[in-house]
């Protein structure tokens, strides 16, 4: 695994593209996203109740910190740390339950990106390149059909497991146990919200954060050669688990670490931190583990951090990761 480029599962060649193509509108995901959003919207003022409205927050802080970010993203995609299968397993499965995508699909999706924002051009579907509405309707309701895409091929380790397999086979029926015991235990106010409202918020802010962190934002590096580059989200630096900073992320790729610096909190990290406190994670990758990028152009000293961590963080007399 090449820890520059976050993966060596996209195969491409000089017969591959990654500009022309077509965008497609993908029924079944469209739908998915579609209705849980009108759910959401229509039953979620009727059914509101404060518990129905914790089960939101609980599920979403679960699902997207132990599963999409630590669990999908840095474990997973990036092999960031080292944890038990077993613990893989389950934080896998929390991030299946966000709504997104399974693992593999995930995976794709993910690598795709990361390699075409690498070359010197790509299509506008990969880069967030058009409007904000535009953007909003190709992401969550289309797909796009590269004429002359790689290949993409998992590591055996994942390709040949029977787990992962059936999670991607049924990622979308993983809400249904989840909605009976919610049902059981608070009717359909928890199913509304601890379900519809929770997937569709979540898929929906993916999106957003995505939007902004190729868009806009402050940037700390530029990488050399890159068509697209990352930039920070720091509003969404909580609610996104540390994964707005996605200018690091650009810069860093295999770092278990995302916010980098005193004043950029990411509670995927100190998760992550927690499950080495635990004896549940080793080898844990960041800046100062990792070979030298030599692509890797340091622009910029204001690297766009909350002003408030930045000033607690000095009364406890943090020293920045870098600078
Ligand atoms: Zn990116
Ligand atoms: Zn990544």
């Amino acid at each position: 695994m090449d820890w520059a480029h976050g993966s060596d599962r996209i195969i491409a060649d000089a017969s591959t593209d990654p500009v022309h193509g077509r965008v497609r509108w993908k029924p079944v995901k469209s739908i998915w996203i579609g209705s849980m959003t009108l759910v959401a919207l229509f039953a979620g003022p009727l059914l509101f109740s404060w518990d129905a409205f914790a089960v939101f927050i609980v599920g979403c802080a679960i699902t997207l910190c132990a599963g999409h970010s630590v669990g999908m993203h840095r474990r997973l995609i990036h092999n960031s740390f080292e944890c038990p299968l077993r613990l893989e397993y389950l934080m896998v499965y929390s991030g299946v339950l966000v709504g997104m995508a399974g693992p593999f699909g995930l995976m794709h999706q993910h690598d795709l990106r990361d390699w075409a924002q690498r070359q010197p051009l790509c299509h506008d579907f990969l880069k967030h390149g058009r409007g904000f509405w535009r953007d909003a309707w190709w992401q969550l309701h289309c797909d796009l059909e590269l004429d002359r895409a790689p290949r993409f091929m998992p590591e055996p380790r994942i390709a040949n497991d029977a787990v992962y397999r059936w999670m991607e086979r049924t990622w979308m029926w993983q809400q249904l146990p989840i909605a009976l015991v919610l049902f059981a235990f608070g009717g359909w106010s928890w199913v509304v919200w601890g379900v519809a409202a929770r997937v569709s918020v979540c898929v929906t802010g993916h999106w957003l954060i995505g939007y902004f962190a190729h868009n806009e934002g402050p940037m700390r590096w530029r990488v050399r050669g890159a068509g697209v580059q990352g930039h920070d989200v720091p509003i969404a630096a909580l609610l996104s688990m540390g994964e707005s900073w996605h200018n690091n992320h650009h810069a860093y790729p295999g770092s278990a670490r995302i916010g980098l610096n005193h004043d950029q909190p990411d509670p995927g990290w100190w998760f992550i931190l927690a499950l080495e406190r635990l004896g549940l994670a080793s080898n844990i990758q960041t800046p100062a583990t990792m070979p030298e990028r030599p692509a890797l152009v340091r622009v910029s000293n204001d690297d766009g951090g909350c002003p408030a961590c930045r000033m607690v963080a000095r009364w406890f007399g943090a020293r920045p990761v870098h600078g």
